[in-house]
C-alpha cells in the first residue's frame, strides 16, 4: 500500500499564550499543498516494525514519527503480524511544513487500512495527537482553522484555486528554537485570523493574501535576512504575497497566475537564494 503524506503551509499563524504545561496555544489557518513524501507499507511475517528511509539523517527507529504512529495503533489493537515501511522524503526536513507530522498521519491511515482496524477518521485524529499537535490536522487535510495546541480543528471551505511556490533557504530552524525566541509580550502585529476566515468563506484570494501574517516571522527573519530576500524575490515576480511557513525557514508565495509562478520558480532556482525550490498548488479535501 502506498500513501501520500502532504505538506502544509500556514496562511495565518498566531500564538496566543504559553500554557502551564509548557505547550503554546495557537490560532492558525492551515492549508495542505501538493508536495508529498511517500510511505509504502506492507505486512511482514516476523513481528515488529521495520522502517527504511531515503535520507540518512532522518532516524529510522522509534524516534521517527511514522514509527511512533504505527506502534500506537498496533499496540492498542494487539496486531501480531509485522509491519514493513519505506519512507521516501521530498518535503524539506525541519522546515515548517509538517513533513514528519504528515508522514505520521499517513502511517495512522495506512495501518488502519492494512490491518482492517475499522477506525473512522475522527477516531484516528483522536489518537494522532499523541504523536504531535499537527498530526490530527495532517489526517484531515485541506483548509482548516487549528486552535488549542493545533489539535482543535474546524474545517473551512477550500481556499480558491491558486499556485504555491515553495523556497527553502539552506538554513535550519527548529520549532523549539523558534518558540524560545518568541517574546509573546512583544508581538506587535497580530494576524487577523477571523478576517481571513471571512475572506476564505467569500472566496476572495486577494483579501486572503492581504491578511497573511505569521508571528514567528519577524524574529526569525531578523536572524536570517535571506527569508525576506526570498519573499521579495517572489513578490517582484508576481506573488500576491509571500510569507514564512510555520516556524520557518521555508517561504511560500501565493500566485494567481500559473505561468508567473513557473517563471518565478525557474528564476529562484538560478538565484541561489533557496536550496529547495518547488512549484506546487493547493490541495482540497474534495480532490
Ligand atoms: P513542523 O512544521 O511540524 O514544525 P518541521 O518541518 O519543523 O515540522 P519535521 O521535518 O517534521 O519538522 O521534523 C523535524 C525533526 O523530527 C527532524 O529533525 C527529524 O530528526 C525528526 N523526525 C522524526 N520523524 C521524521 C519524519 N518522518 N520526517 C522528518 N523528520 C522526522
Amino acid at each position: 500500500m502506498r500513501l501520500r503524506a502532504m505538506a502544509k503551509i500556514n496562511l495565518g499563524l498566531d500564538v496566543i499564550r504559553k500554557r502551564e504545561d509548557g505547550y503554546h496555544e495557537v490560532r492558525m489557518i492551515m492549508q495542505t499543498v501538493r508536495m508529498y513524501d511517500t510511505l509504502e507499507i506492507r505486512k511482514k511475517q516476523a513481528p515488529g516494525i521495520s522502517l527504511r528511509s531515503n535520507l540518512p539523517y532522518v532516524p529510522s527507529d522509534e524516534r521517527n514519527l511514522v514509527y511512533k504512529a504505527a506502534k500506537i495503533l498496533m499496540d492498542e489493537f494487539h496486531v501480531e503480524e509485522g509491519l514493513s515501511m519505506k519512507l521516501t522524503k521530498s518535503i524539506p526536513v525541519a522546515a515548517g511544513m509538517a513533513g514528519g507530522s504528515s508522514d505520521a498521519a499517513a502511517a495512522f491511515v495506512g495501518v488502519n487500512r492494512l490491518f482492517r482496524l475499522g477506525l473512522s477518521q475522527e477516531e484516528l485524529m483522536k489518537r494522532a495527537v499523541q504523536v504531535g499537535a499537527d498530526v490530527p490536522y495532517c489526517v484531515m487535510r485541506g483548509t482548516a482553522l487549528a486552535e488549542g495546541i493545533g489539535e482543535k480543528l474546524t474545517p473551512l471551505p477550500p481556499m480558491p484555486e491558486c499556485y504555491v511556490l515553495i523556497g527553502k533557504p539552506g538554513i535550519n530552524v527548529s520549532t523549539k528554537t523558534a518558540y524560545e525566541n518568541l517574546r509573546l509580550d512583544a508581538i506587535q502585529r497580530r494576524p487577523d485570523i477571523d478576517g481571513m476566515i471571512a475572506a476564505i468563506r467569500n472566496q476572495d484570494l486577494r483579501s486572503i493574501t492581504e491578511k497573511m501574517e505569521n508571528v514567528f516571522e519577524p524574529g526569525i527573519m531578523e536572524k536570517y535576512p535571506v527569508i525576506g530576500e526570498i519573499e521579495k524575490f517572489m513578490e517582484e515576480r508576481g506573488a500576491l504575497k509571500a510569507m514564512m511557513s510555520g516556524s520557518g525557514p521555508t517561504v511560500f508565495g501565493i500566485f494567481e497566475d500559473r505561468e508567473k509562478m513557473f517563471a518565478a520558480s525557474e528564476a529562484l532556482k538560478k538565484s541561489g537564494l533557496a536550496k529547495t525550490v518547488f512549484a506546487s498548488r493547493i490541495y482540497n479535501r474534495s480532490e
